[in-house]
């Protein structure tokens, strides 16, 4: 990874949420690094994590602990002010349920506007920028849809052209596609694909749908409140990608499968890799094989 290009770089996040007398760790001392105009899936079991790290990083909440640098700047070291500027100008967001991306009173090209409103963007600049968005969505038509008359994949749509509305450097989409059948979630994971090549924009999708996951760049899985393994897109793969269209030709040899070491050396293996080596207790062999590592049960 190119040190000039991180965009986003997580030192150590912690988060503990406080629910009545239990504590419960989301983050685990989470370390990360996002290059500019990545396309990158989290994925993970329910509960382990992703939404917290999708909410720090959009400056919704702060950490316990750690911090977050976002080309190289200190993310909160920034006042709340600061923050809500930053969430409102270089942050957009997609959400799983639509009701929470779109205001339901509003027809679509209102919804688009909605963000640029007190941003000092003229009428007629801001309708035009919401009806080239609409577009860009492959929704023109309905510009003037209330969003119970659209169908899911149409709000979410909608939803994205909203999340770009004031040109922001950070996609973020939480389950954008949790609520849609497949076919609507491969056309929505392709959206995201074509904005991040034509707008070089940074995208950072939560999914639990493994398919989809294989459609991008890399894919970083959390487990515990912490980043245990990434798959990276192989180059040979790169291209090919752009002009597959026969989905059933992705699989796991797309990605090269890797585990990531954290600053003070440690490892974390995944049910997978414990289940093959047929390790189930909490102690295993390490030795230096042929200048190899390998981890071995007791
Ligand atoms: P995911 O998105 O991967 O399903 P989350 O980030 O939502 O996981 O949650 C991680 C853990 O933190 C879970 O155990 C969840 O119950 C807990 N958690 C998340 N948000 C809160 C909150 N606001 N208050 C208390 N606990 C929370
Ligand atoms: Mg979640």
């Amino acid at each position: 990874m190119d040190e000039k290009n991180i965009l986003i770089r997580c030192d150590g996040l912690v988060k503990i949420y406080q629910c009545d007398d239990v504590e419960v760790m989301a983050l685990q001392g989470l370390d990360l690094q996002i290059e500019q105009g990545e396309l990158l899936a989290i994925i993970g079991k329910s509960g382990s994590g992703k939404s917290t790290l999708m909410n720090m990083i959009g400056g919704l909440e702060r950490p316990t602990a750690g911090k977050l640098y976002l080309d190289g700047e200190d993310l909160y070291a920034k006042s709340d002010k600061e923050m809500t500027i930053y969430r409102r100008e270089q942050v957009g967001f997609v959400w799983q349920m639509s009701s929470k991306n779109l205001i339901p009173y509003l027809p679509a090209v209102e919804n688009v506007e909605a963000p640029m409103r007190g941003m000092g963007v003229g009428k007629e600049a801001m309708r035009e920028r919401a009806l080239s968005l609409l577009e860009r969505v492959g929704l023109s038509h309905k510009k003037d849809a209330y969003p119970h008359q659209m169908s899911g994949g149409e709000q979410q749509r909608v939803a994205i052209a909203v999340a770009l509305a004031n040109e922001p450097k950070i996609l973020l989409a939480d389950e954008p596609t949790g609520a849609l059948d497949t076919k609507t979630s491969n056309q929505i994971q392709d959206l995201f694909r074509s904005l991040n090549e034509e707008l070089g924009i940074t995208i950072i999708i939560v999914t639990h749908d493994m398919k989809l996951a294989h459609k991008v760049d890399r894919v970083l899985m959390i487990s515990d409140g912490k980043i245990s393994t990434e798959k990276v897109l192989k180059e040979d793969y790169r291209k090919a990608l752009q002009q597959l269209e026969d989905d059933s030709m992705l699989n796991l040899f797309t990605h090269e499968e890797y585990s990531v070491l954290d600053k003070a050396g440690r490892l974390q293996l995944n049910d997978e890799m414990l289940e093959a080596a047929g390790i189930d207790g909490n102690r295993v062999k390490v030795e230096i094989m042929d200048g190899k590592v390998v981890i071995s049960k007791e």
